[in-house]
């Protein structure tokens, strides 16, 4: 409800205030009819029922009407006026409604503040009962103090931003509480002059309107001590365009003292602390000032007056007044003593040392380095980079880890290959042996016929040489024999060439053929592949044909002799180049199918069960699959390892037989 009352007084304060902005472009005979036609038509029935509802909504409210001289939106009475109407409702006990007139007159000119004004406040005000009256700078005081025998006899009365000098000669006398104003320029110039220890100008600012000129005269008593230190020049009387030209030709070395400008020489208004944004902008000169709302809009430092203490100062003078039964007797609380504060951006901007202001000056808008004004984004930042961090060295750790491991899989990979290769060798050594003994018993028969042919004297220079030449092919067919067999044997690191496949199946049954012949098995090759070129390392792949192999003859042992057969055959697929190994013997058993290529899967009485199994990784290694299946007789093993490439050169088929 207090809320609702204040609403419908506002729109009456709006009303008058949109009177007085119109006032000076009508005549003074629109300016008196305007405001009594618009009272007696249809302001006042909604000026009495507002005070009445204001009255019924706050029975035991005290009202506060508080009279602006001013401009009640100027930054520091906003600022002075929140500090107030807080300190107030935190130290009262009773509701407060808080009612507002504001009379510009230091805009317009105290010839605002007509007599016509004074009635149609009384009017509005009649029947509202007024507690205390808050008087903010000295045209509501005067305009207080001309009509309050008519208006508000026994309201409370305090005032504030009055100069001090004002309050002594003329308010002290009317029996008024209330804080006075000092404007704290000689401070303002230590300031100045310790940033500034060079300057030897200094360039006073102000406006026209009487606040403005008493400002000077203020800014002029501090001025007085440096006359002959420094050059002084005054702009005031000039146009808002003419000062700002006038500073840009200044320079670093000039100190610049804004007061106030309400008004130019031609008589347009503003507010001080707009004007002192647009001149700061352009000045080539620091400017230095003493009201609190200027610094942080282009003051670079000032004796500054706390706006909240006057505010709860003034607070203060009014609690006591409306607690009091008896009014008070005039009661002047000093004003907030004047501070160093100081804008960093503009101490930054005119290269000054902030270490040249007085101890425990309030230096405000300090750029924050990026660390400090995000710092708790930084903070995750950098906590996702260390657990990022931890994260990529653990990683780190388990792929070396992952490499030891594969390499010590891979050496013993190796050596396993190895050993069964040796295992191979002593399945196949029966057959070796014989394949070896062969040249080496025809040898040394030939030489013992040899030996025969010079003892018997009958030197036979042809049969010699033909015996000498069956001696050498038989050494060659057995050095053939080892040779063959040291290639698969010997320890090699694995290796990634280009061969044939076909190549390798014709190598692997020279090895094996001595051993077909000694199981009595028919050995067939049949090269079909036309692009048999694989890459990879062909001893490898060599084994594991051997081992298909050795297995069809172990599957084909139990077969008469003339149906132990066993054809190894190259052929082109899609998939790459293939190699079967079929056989006609025992076949293997549907349950057995699955679990063939397990390591030590075997059913065999002395197998291993370890050649499958070595194979399928040999042959993946390659990048290639191998498979078993069963056949309506026998068993068949394929294998397919990826072509080498597109353009390998074709093979000729061909067909071997042992
Ligand atoms: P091993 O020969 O030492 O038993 P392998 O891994 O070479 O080990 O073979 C595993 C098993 O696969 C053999 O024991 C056998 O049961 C079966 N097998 C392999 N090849 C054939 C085949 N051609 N015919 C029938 N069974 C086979």
């Amino acid at each position: 409800m207090r809320q609702q009352a204040r609403g419908k007084w506002r729109g009456l304060v709006y009303i008058a205030a949109s009177m007085r902005l119109l006032r000076p472009f009508l005549s003074p005979l629109l300016r008196w009819l305007l405001p009594a036609v618009l009272c007696s038509s249809q302001l006042v029935p909604g000026i009495v029922a507002a005070q009445e509802r204001a009255g019924r909504t706050a029975e035991d409210a005290a009202h506060i009407l508080v009279i602006n001289g001013a401009d009640a939106y100027l930054p520091a009475f906003v600022a002075i006026d929140s500090a107030m109407r807080a300190a107030v409702e935190q130290r009262f006990d009773r509701p407060v409604v808080w009612l507002y007139e504001t009379l510009d007159a230091l805009r317009f000119g105290a010839d605002a503040v007509s007599p016509q004004l004074a009635e149609l406040i009384a009017h509005k005000y009649s029947d509202a009962r007024i507690d205390a009256i808050v008087l903010v700078a000295e045209p509501a005081v005067d305009f207080y103090l001309r009509h309050r025998e008519r208006l508000w006899p026994k309201a409370v009365a305090v005032f504030h931003s009055v100069s001090s000098e004002v309050v002594r000669r003329r308010f002290t006398v009317a029996g008024l509480s209330g804080v006075p104003f000092v404007s704290d320029y000689a401070q303002t110039l230590r300031i100045a002059f310790a940033l500034q220890p060079e300057a030897r100008r200094l360039v006073v600012v102000a406006g026209t309107a009487d606040f403005d000129q008493r400002e000077l005269a203020e800014a002029r008593e501090a001025l007085r001590q440096y006359v002959g230190r420094v050059q002084v020049e005054h702009l005031s009387g000039l146009s808002l365009s003419a000062m700002a030209e006038r500073l840009a030709r200044e320079s670093t070395d000039t100190i610049a003292l804004y007061t106030t400008v309400f008004r130019d020489d031609q008589g347009r208004v503003y507010t001080p602390v707009e004007v002192l944004e647009r001149l700061s902008a352009a000045s080539a000169a620091p400017m230095y000032g003493i009201f609190d709302s200027m610094i942080g809009r282009g003051l670079v430092a000032g004796a500054i007056e706390s706006f909240r203490l006057r505010g709860e100062r003034t607070a203060d003078l009014l609690v006591r007044g409306l607690q009091a039964a008896a009014p008070l007797g005039p009661r002047i609380l000093p004003p907030p003593v004047s501070e160093c504060a100081a804008d960093a951006r503009q101490l930054k901007r005119f290269g000054l040392r902030t270490a040249a202001l007085p101890d425990g000056c309030d230096v405000r808008h300090v750029e924050t380095g990026l660390l400090e004004r995000y710092w708790w984004q930084t903070l995750l930042v950098l906590l996702a980079l260390a657990v990022q961090s931890v994260l990529i060295a653990l990683l780190l750790l388990q792929s070396r880890q992952r490499s030891a491991d594969e390499f010590s899989l891979q050496s013993q990979r190796v050596q396993l290959l190895h050993a069964s290769r040796l295992a191979v060798a002593g399945e196949l050594t029966a057959s070796i042996a014989h394949e070896i003994n062969q040249p080496l018993g025809a040898i040394l028969s030939n030489a013992d016929a040899a030996e025969m042919l010079v003892e018997s004297g009958q030197m036979q220079r042809e049969e010699l040489l033909q015996i000498l030449g069956d001696i050498r092919r038989d050494d060659l067919r057995a050095s053939e024999v080892i040779k063959r067999l040291r290639a698969l044997l010997a320890r090699h690191d694995t290796e990634r060439r280009r061969f044939s496949l076909n190549r390798a199946v014709e190598d692997t049954a020279a090895v094996l053929r001595p051993e077909a012949r000694r199981r009595a098995v028919t050995l067939d090759l049949v090269l079909g592949a036309r692009r048999a070129d694989v890459i990879g390392d062909a001893v490898q792949i060599q084994q594991v044909i051997i081992n298909l192999v050795l297995n069809a003859f172990d599957a084909s042992a139990e077969l008469a002799e003339d149906a132990r057969r066993v054809r190894v055959e190259t052929s082109d697929t899609p998939s790459g180049v293939q190699v079967s190994v079929r056989d006609f013997g025992i076949g293997i058993a549907p349950a057995d199918l699955p679990r063939v290529f397990d390591s030590f899967f075997s059913t065999k009485r002395s197998g291993m069960g370890l050649g499958l199994s070595i194979g399928r990784s040999i042959v993946e290694a390659h990048g290639g699959t191998i498979a078993a299946a069963r056949c309506e007789v026998g068993a068949e093993f394929r294998i397919i390892l990826p072509r080498a490439s597109q353009d390998d050169r074709p093979e000729q088929p061909s067909t071997q037989t042992p």
